[in-house]
């Protein structure tokens, strides 16, 4: 599973995260013509292959203007997490650490976030109100807004239901996973590496995708190589 922040941003904002959008439609071409890419919500199903999962926090700007036509074309499901309180409320920039010292990501409105919501091989997920790390949030009512109350403005507002939870920063502690477990059917965290075992479907790992092709390709002929061996063992 991979997780995207920006698309084709100018170079030279220096915005951590970001991948050129070249860079960004080798990926989906490969993904496309090699693998299987499933939305997070059929992760669960039995497979045999080795699938792909795309997602993209924040809720940018840019998965909605370069990202999103891209995986369009070749009709590839994603989900992507968004903060209603900054989509819906503030709108315009996005100012949270991430790196980030200039003048901020810009994120998409509510209203592009609505536009996209009924698209076929769009999921939208919850990533917090307001991008809290929810390693140290610890009064019950905070962590009510952060992860009910969150998914429910997004459900109220796009007329949806939201099955899926994004861990800002990948942080979590006790509490606030017992209640995203509650709320929600499937959570994703950081972690950097595969997705082997998805039998519990919460905070489940996810690889950076602002890397090169080659990375990529390198990465998963790696672990099939891996999991090959494993299966060989067994039989
Ligand atoms: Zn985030």
């Amino acid at each position: 599973m991979f997780v995207y922040h920006s698309i084709g941003e100018d170079a030279s904002s220096n915005f951590w995260g970001n991948i050129s959008e070249e860079e960004f439609h080798k990926h989906v071409k490969f993904f496309s013509e090699n693998k299987e890419v499933v939305s997070l919500n059929n992760l669960k199903e039995e497979s045999r292959n080795q699938r792909v999962v795309l997602t993209f926090d924040d809720g940018l700007r840019s998965y909605y203007d370069t990202a999103l036509p891209i995986l369009e074309r070749y009709e590839l499901p994603s989900t992507v997490f968004v903060c209603p309180f900054l989509s819906w409320e503030e709108e315009s920039k996005f100012k949270i650490d991430h790196n980030i010292k200039k003048e901020g990501r810009i994120l998409m409105s509510g209203r592009e976030i609505e536009k996209i919501s009924s698209l076929k091989n769009v999921e939208i997920g919850n990533h917090t109100l307001d991008h809290q790390n929810l390693r140290y949030v610890h009064e019950h009512k905070d962590l009510k807004k952060q992860i009910v109350e969150s998914k429910s403005q997004i459900e109220r507002t796009c007329g949806i239901r939201v099955k899926s939870f994004s861990f800002p920063y990948g942080g979590y502690n006790k509490r606030s996973l017992s209640m995203v477990k509650r709320s929600h059917d499937v959570s994703v965290g950081g972690g950097g590496v595969l997705v082997t075992d998805a039998e519990s479907m919460h905070v489940l790992p996810r690889c950076h995708g602002h890397v090169s092709i080659d990375d990529i390709k390198y990465y998963m002929s790696y672990t099939s190589h891996v999991a090959s061996k494993i299966e060989n063992t067994f039989k």
